[in-house]
């Protein structure tokens, strides 16, 4: 597996789609400087006008902002810079799919006490998020361009954390979504956008039904709004990534959260600081395509000088096989 050919700049493999080398062994994406150029335009922009709609709301809501936090180092900083640097009032929300580590639970609990916000824990049916791990693990359920930059299951499980999130915001009038992506797993026109679940409702609609003929009528519960909630509210909020708009490595965010308790779980693979479930993730999709779902965030990431390539390597190389192990017992997935 280790002698399988990379970009000698990034970390993007052979079996990475449509990827190409030079005689120098650097690959078609690393060679199109124009993509970095158009970035960094697109990034002012989008500081400037999220200060002003964040001035504009701030404070006419019981909370400014609901914010996706999974316990990870990356939405724990930018949990952090939605309350110290925005000052934003925030209510924290976090999907516990069952897989989430207890160092991760622990670290919520210290971040929250720290930054003095308040905190909402959704624990779906385990036995659902069971069967809809195992449909997405054995089946194809999303589209593979999607797939370039994440595994079916962490798409499964953060289209639950968005919908829900969405569902809280309308609920509560919360006028902006805060989630900790980083411009390796997000496209630059996603880094702040208004939602709008009318519109993704047709697109979404093969998957769902996909997920529902297998799943039955419960996916509905996880995946969708009800009309009467939709018109009751009248409004879409913003869906944000502030941590896209930060020139941070990935060491200075760790350097900047230790300080609030947050420890590195050691039960997860070297891609996550929260899940369990993602060493087995990875596992599959590196079986079913022949790389990693991180290739693409991790490269996106050595090209800003925000992580060497080496570790960056490490990174997805870790492949605990207790945890593989584990989630196979869990999802009852037999295999050889
Ligand atoms: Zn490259």
């Amino acid at each position: 597996m280790k002698n399988i050919k990379r970009c000698t700049r990034c970390i993007l493999s052979e079996n990475f789609p449509k990827i190409e080398f030079d005689e120098k062994g650097v690959c078609n994406i690393c060679n199109n400087e124009l993509l970095c150029s158009t970035d960094s335009v697109i990034i002012d922009k989008a500081r400037g006008e999220i200060k002003n709609l964040f001035d504009v709301a701030r404070g006419k809501s019981e909370y400014d902002a609901i914010l996706c936090y999974s316990g990870g180092k990356d939405s724990t900083y930018t949990l952090k810079l939605a309350v110290e640097k925005y000052n934003l009032k925030v209510l924290s929300f976090t999907l516990d799919n069952g897989f989430i580590s207890p160092t991760a639970f622990r670290n919520i609990e210290k971040v929250v006490s720290k930054l003095g916000v308040d905190q909402i824990t959704y624990r779906p049916s385990y036995k659902f998020m069971k069967s809809l791990f195992r449909l997405s693990s054995l089946e194809t359920i999303y589209n593979p361009r999607t797939l370039i930059r994440i595994s079916a299951n962490c798409n499964s499980c953060i289209s639950i954390v968005n919908n829900t999130a969405l569902k809280l915001a309308l609920e509560k009038d919360i006028p902006f979504i805060l989630a900790g992506f980083t411009l390796g797993q997000i496209p630059c026109n996603t880094i702040y956008y208004k939602n709008n679940y009318e519109f993704l409702k047709d697109t979404r609609k093969p998957i769902l039904d996909k997920l529902k003929s297998q799943l039955g009528d419960e996916v509905s519960r996880y995946f969708e709004i009800s009309d009467s909630l939709i018109t009751k509210s009248g409004f879409y909020p913003h869906n944000i990534n502030l941590l896209t708009l930060e020139d941070i490595t990935e060491n200075e965010i760790i350097e900047e959260i230790l300080p609030m308790g947050w420890e590195i779980p050691k039960d997860v693979d070297g891609c996550s600081t929260n899940c369990i479930i993602n060493a087995f993730n990875n596992h599959i999709h590196n079986e079913k395509y022949g790389y990693s779902p991180y290739e693409l965030e991790l490269s996106h990431l050595i090209r800003n000088g925000q992580i060497a390539r080496e570790r960056a390597l490490e990174k997805i190389y870790d492949r605990p096989v207790d945890q593989i192990e584990y989630t196979y017992r869990e999802l009852e997935i037999k295999h050889n």
